[in-house]
């Protein structure tokens, strides 16, 4: 038996639940169906069904709200310790099933299993991070001023909601609930409809590991209706959502009536940026990575290639044979490099793109083509001959796709680096310091990495500028945002206090 053979044998047992009952919306610790009905989520491999899914509206999302607006209190006061213990088991729950949650991962989103072993245990580490975290949330500072001793603390917001896209679900899932839970808010989850499988194997890990019922709700559904509804619930204090930065803006909207607090962690189109002196092997990997992995479907990815004249000819064939080696293949075989992509809707915008840089008059050096007709697979793409103007320079695929663009000088660099409405990450290659501290200082980006590739690590602020989001999270940052600052003030002594009504 194949790895892939096996794989699919595993995976087929893990569905066979799902199979009767589908899944359900999670509750107050409850199973509710759908008041919408139900939806289907379908494979991108082999377009099949995988199983009904309850369709929840604002019904289902304004009872989750009030379960954890109920269990707030409870959870909020629980001792620091007891949450961290709990959060911990989380964390073991997940590593327990982590083969579960990867295989599922894949077969609803087209992942491949090479990347999402990892990221169902990055999920983990999301988890017993922030439970180490837990015991310190509410430290505050000390403040003195002449009168008075001022001391700031902090103290969770409230009921929170979370709302998800389908790249990479399990992980980012994880990576807003870990902290909410750990800074002792209770959370609704809204995930994204084209992936819900993780969600709920992750509420049913947390419900076992001890999590009381009503602290973690997952209401299934579509944005524009439990999406919708999440934003503008009265009890829900926060959105942290990461998605597309036009439903951002939808998010704002929404929020505005209850003066919602808002995370947004939206899209980009982010530049890796290859100087002359750089070392161009490592460079080169390091492109071909952070585009070519996940399926391109990462926000993070580096989708344009900012190349040094001096070096392109010869920098641009070596990608582009690098990439026409990339396999594309069944996502659960072990070798597969790219898996299909997500959903009909997307695999349509992704390969839209392949006409849209001929109209522009970019050449396509690498790809460009789709692969069989059974599901939504493509092939890795590079566009050479490109400007910065150009759709495919400016408008983020979210594929494996890249547009290589040629600079000559670090002005010029800079300049086509930071011509995006976009500002998430940006990677710069070149071993001349003093270059990279100027350029690193005035790249528009809230993430950079210098000679690297995404390398994450959790106590680093994570977020984007521009129409990349607003706010941050990672570390001490996640608090700030799940968390209120209070400051009370303690007089020391009896300074003297302005008499009105005093004749
Ligand atoms: P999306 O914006 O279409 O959907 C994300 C989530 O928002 C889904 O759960 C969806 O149902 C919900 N939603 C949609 N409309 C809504 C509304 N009106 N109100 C409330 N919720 C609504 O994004 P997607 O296509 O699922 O994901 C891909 C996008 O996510 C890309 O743009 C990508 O760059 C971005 N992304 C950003 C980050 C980051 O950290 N910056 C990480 C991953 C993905």
């Amino acid at each position: 038996m194949t790895a892939l053979d096996d794989n699919i044998k595993k995976l087929t047992g893990y569905l066979e639940r799902f199979r009767d009952t589908g899944i359900r919306n999670r509750i107050a610790g409850q199973d509710v169906a759908g008041s919408g009905g139900v939806f289907r989520t379908t494979s991108p491999v082999d377009k099949s069904v995988i199983c009904d899914v309850a369709h929840g509206t604002a019904d289902e999302v304004d009872k989750a709200a009030q379960a954890a607006s109920d269990t707030f209190a409870g959870w909020r006061d629980m001792p620091a310790l007891e949450r961290k213990k709990i959060l911990i088991k989380v964390a073991e729950g997940i590593e327990a099933r982590a083969e579960e949650i990867a295989l599922c991962e894949c077969w609803d989103t087209g992942q491949t299993i090479k990347f999402m072993s990892k990221a169902a245990l990055r999920g983990a580490e999301n988890f017993r991070y922030f439970a180490d975290q837990v015991v310190q949330a509410r430290d505050g500072q000390h403040l003195q001023s002449p009168t008075l001793m001022n001391v700031t603390t902090r103290k969770s917001i409230g009921p929170v909601g979370v709302i998800t896209p389908w790249n990479t679900p399990f992980m980012l899932s994880t990576w807003k609930i870990a902290p909410a839970l750990a800074a002792g808010c209770t959370v609704v989850h809204k995930p994204a409809e084209a992936s819900p499988l993780t969600a709920r194997l992750l509420v049913e890990i947390a419900e076992e590991a001890g999590l009381p019922p009503g602290v973690l709700n997952t209401v299934n559904g579509f944005g524009e209706g439990a999406g919708k509804a999440l934003c503008e619930h009265p009890k829900i204090k926060a959105i942290a959502f990461v998605g597309e930065s036009s439903t951002g803006s939808l998010i704002t909207k929404q929020g505005a009536d209850t003066l919602k607090r808002n995370h947004l962690e939206l899209g980009g189109k982010n530049p890796v940026i290859v100087f002359d002196d750089a070392d161009l092997e490592r460079a080169l990997d390091a492109v071909i990575f952070m585009i070519f992995s996940i399926n391109g479907e990462r926000c993070t990815s580096s989708s344009r290639l900012l190349v040094q004249d001096t070096i392109r000819a010869e920098f641009e064939a070596k990608l582009v044979e690098r990439v026409n080696n990339i396999k594309v293949g069944h996502p659960l075989d072990p070798s597969t490099e790219i898996g299909p992509l997500v959903t009909e809707e997307h695999f349509n915008k992704v390969t839209s793109y392949f006409d849209i840089a001929k109209e522009d008059g970019a050449t396509i050096a690498a790809g460009g083509v789709t692969v069989g007709d059974e599901g939504y697979f493509v092939r890795p793409t590079v566009f050479t001959n490109a400007n910065n103007k150009m759709r495919i320079a400016q408008e983020e695929i979210f594929g494996p796709v890249l547009t290589s663009i040629p600079f000559s000088t670090e002005e010029e660099a800079l300049s086509l680096a930071n011509d995006t409405d976009y500002g998430l990450t940006g990677y710069l290659w070149t071993n001349d310091l003093t270059r990279a501290l100027r350029f690193t200082d005035a790249l528009e980006a809230g993430m950079i990495w210098v000679n690297s590739e995404n390398v994450r690590h959790l106590p680093t602020p994570f977020g984007g500028v521009k129409s990349s989001g607003i706010g941050r999270d990672g570390g001490d940052w996640s608090f700030e945002f799940y968390m209120e600052q209070k400051h009370i003030g303690f007089a020391t002594g009896q300074h003297k206090i302005t008499k009105l009504g005093v004749l």
